[in-house]
């Protein structure tokens, strides 16, 4: 039987979506008997495959241009979408952005903070364009899962994989695996 194919990638986020992916552990090694991780942040292939993958995993919120290119790119190369992580879902500590406004928060961060001498707002073609409001990976292409969790628990992302591979979408989560904090 053809393995199911994952795609993995992250917006505005820390790396604690996917650490706690890989806090699967040792079930992952059956897991991968069934399931085949073509890209994330953490292998070598960073990038969804051209061809396509049936589950794509975003974590990390819409912060920047930037990052809805990784999500456009992501929805266009999967069938189905997993939001997973409070930063995804809602937009997560990275919204905290929205009680100052970008302009105030970019001022602060790189201008005024009090170890800051001569600093400088980075300003490059190369980085994304702040978005004036952050927001969860919804408001920018359609979801099909949502995760929520900061982190969402090894335990939850090992039960929705499950559910997802046995052919059930929606995923319905039940309550013990589904908690924002
Ligand atoms: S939800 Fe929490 S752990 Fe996941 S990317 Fe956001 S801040 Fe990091």
């Amino acid at each position: 039987m053809a393995k199911v194919t994952i795609a993995t990638d992250w917006l505005a986020a820390c790396a604690g979506c996917h650490m706690s992916l890989l806090d699967i552990d040792e079930r992952l090694i059956p897991l991968l008997e069934l399931v085949e991780f073509t890209s994330s942040p953490v292998t070598d292939l960073k990038h969804p495959p051209a061809s396509g993958v049936i589950v794509g995993i975003l974590t990390g919120a819409i912060s920047n241009t930037h990052n809805i290119g990784v999500a456009r790119r992501m929805r266009d190369r999967c069938k189905i979408l997993v939001a997973v992580g409070d930063c995804a879902v809602f937009g997560g500590i990275v919204a905290c952005r929205n009680l100052v406004g970008t302009e105030t928060a970019l001022r602060r961060a790189y201008l005024e903070t009090e170890s800051t001498v001569d600093g400088i707002i980075p300003d490059s073609p190369e980085l994304g364009r702040p978005l004036p409001v952050v927001t969860g990976v919804a408001d920018c292409i359609s979801v099909d899962v949502f995760i929520p969790g900061c982190p969402p628990r090894a335990d939850d992302l090992y039960f929705a994989i499950g559910e997802l591979l046995a052919g059930r979408v929606p995923v319905v989560l039940p309550t013990q695996h589904f908690r924002y904090d």
